[in-house]
Formats: C-alpha cells, structure tokens, sequence
C-alpha cells in the first residue's frame, strides 16, 4: 500500500474505497470485503445514509481502529458553525467511533454561502482531535481562495470528479498551489463506458492487467488519491490489485490525453 502525507503530517493510503449508492446492509458487506482484501481507507459521507453499516463493518474487522483510515462528510443540509458541530456529533455516533481521520465539506453550496461558517467548526473538531485532518469536497478555486482567506487551518485535501475522461488539469494545480492533495471521486468514471475504451483496453494488455487496473494505476501515478467503489467482491480485490506494475511515461501521456471535459457528476457551483 503506498501512502500520501497530508500538510499536517498525517499519512493517508493513497488508494481507498468508496461506499456511495451503497445501502447501508450492503456497505457494511462491502467495507469488510474492502478491509479483507487489504483497504485500510474508507470514504462514507452522511448523505450516504450508510455510516453505520460502515462504521460496523470497521469495528467487526479484527483491525485497530487506528489501522482504518476513514472519512466522512458533512451533508448541505447541516452548513453553518453550530448546524455542523452538531451534524459531525451525529456521524461519530452512527460510526460507532470516538474520531474521524478525516471530515470533509461535501460540496460548497454557493447559494447558501455558510461554508466559512462550517470551517470554523470543522477547525474547532480538528483542534479537539475528534478529526484527524479536515478538509473540502467539490471546491472550485473562487470557492478555494475564499475559504483560504479566512481560514485558520488549510484543508488537505479537495476531493473532485476526476476520470481520465475529466483529468482536472487545471484544478489539480490550484490544489497543490495551495498545498492541497486532490482526491479523485468517481475514479473509474463510474465504469460504464470509461472501462470500455480501446485506449485503456491496449494498456490492460500491454500490463497484463484491466481497463480499471490501468485507470487506478494512472491516480496513483499522476499523485492523485482514488477511492474506487465496488460491491463485487471480485472487482473489490482487482481494483486494489494495483500495486505490482507500473505504466512508463507514455502510457502516462496517453491517458492524460483522454480528457473530453467529460464530466458525470453535478457542477459545484450549481449544486444546493
Ligand atoms: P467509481 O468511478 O468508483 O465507479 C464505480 C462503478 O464502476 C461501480 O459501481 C461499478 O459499476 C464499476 N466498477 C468498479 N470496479 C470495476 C471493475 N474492476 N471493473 C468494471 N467495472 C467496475 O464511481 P463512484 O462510486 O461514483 O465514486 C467512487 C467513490 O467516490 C464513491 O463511492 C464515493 O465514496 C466518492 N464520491 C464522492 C462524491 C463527492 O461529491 N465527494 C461524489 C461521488 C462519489
């Protein structure tokens, strides 16, 4: 497993797992495949309505608390300094856990302008320990630059759509200008068509290994952290089956030049 170190010095896996449009009996199935097969980061978020089948799952595993990486988000229903205090109290209690490593804001929610307020209170969680490293979701860079101003505590991380189909060239910069990392959701494009493309499909071949193998062999390269979903505990272990071989610097490239703008997923600054 390689790891990324944050700006505050924690280390994070640098591939997790991801249980969004999971139900929550079948997260806690999922999330003990993942913890089996050798993932030790797990992304949940409120709005995923699975905290606690993840958060069982976590418990049950045989592994220490500590060994498990795991995140959770607040939803845009609860932004504002008290709403979010009172929001992440909520997800600890459905997680079974006294901690989080780390508490993202899901998305900025324009419209409401409240997510300065919110990061006063995920800087008061961080200051307390009961979140390892906090950081945003869905940011783009007036969003950033904002928050930067105001902010004590500069997040790690930004998670954002990105596929080889939507590279996110541009906001990956901006992110590591800032001394932010970029987490990649959606990192196999959903599977669907991405995994299908005779470009990915060469690679697989060229390596001996899938069209998703290559497309989480490129996040890891490119310095991204991925968190791919699964509920198919054969695609479970493939996608984490990443870690003996490497694409040369061509390969790289010819991924890169993948990108269509194709995003899948709501634009942040239209989504309230
Ligand atoms: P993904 O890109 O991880 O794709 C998952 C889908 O790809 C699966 O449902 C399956 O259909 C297919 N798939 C997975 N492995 C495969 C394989 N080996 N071979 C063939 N097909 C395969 O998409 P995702 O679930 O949207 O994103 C991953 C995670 O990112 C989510 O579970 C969630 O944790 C996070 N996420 C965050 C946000 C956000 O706003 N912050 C939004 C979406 C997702």
């Amino acid at each position: 497993m390689q790891h990324v170190t944050l700006n505050n010095g924690l280390r994070m896996p640098q591939l997790g797992f991801g249980v969004w449009q999971v139900a929550d009996d079948q997260a806690h199935a999922s999330v003990a495949a993942a913890l089996e097969a050798g993932y030790r980061s797990i992304d949940t978020a409120r709005a995923y309505d699975n905290e606690r089948g993840t958060g069982r799952a976590i418990a049950e595993s045989g592994l220490a608390r500590e060994d498990v990486f795991l995140t959770t988000k607040l939803w845009n229903d609860a932004h504002g300094y008290d709403e979010a205090l009172r929001a992440f109290d909520e997800s600890l209690e459905r997680l079974g856990t006294d901690y989080v490593d780390l508490y993202l804001i899901h998305w900025p929610v324009p419209e409401q302008d409240k997510y300065v307020d919110s990061w006063r209170a995920l800087e008061r969680i961080y200051a307390d320990g009961r979140a390892k490293a906090i950081g945003v979701s869905n940011f783009t860079q007036q969003n950033l630059d904002k928050l930067l101003q105001e902010a004590g505590v500069v997040p790690v991380l930004n998670q954002i759509e990105l596929h080889p189909r939507f590279n996110q060239a541009a906001m990956r910069k901006v992110n590591a200008d800032h001394r932010l990392l970029t987490e990649a959701w959606s990192p196999l494009g959903q599977g669907k068509g991405l995994l299908e493309d005779q470009t990915l499909r060469g690679l697989g071949d060229k390596h001996g290994k899938t069209p998703a193998q290559v497309v989480l062999r490129w996040h890891l390269q490119v310095g991204n952290v991925a968190i791919p979903k699964s509920v198919t505990p054969s695609r479970i272990k493939e996608n984490f089956d990443v870690f003996d071989f490497e694409l040369d610097a061509e390969d790289v490239e010819r991924i890169n030049a993948m990108d269509n703008g194709g995003r899948i997923g709501p634009d942040p600054a239209e989504m309230n």
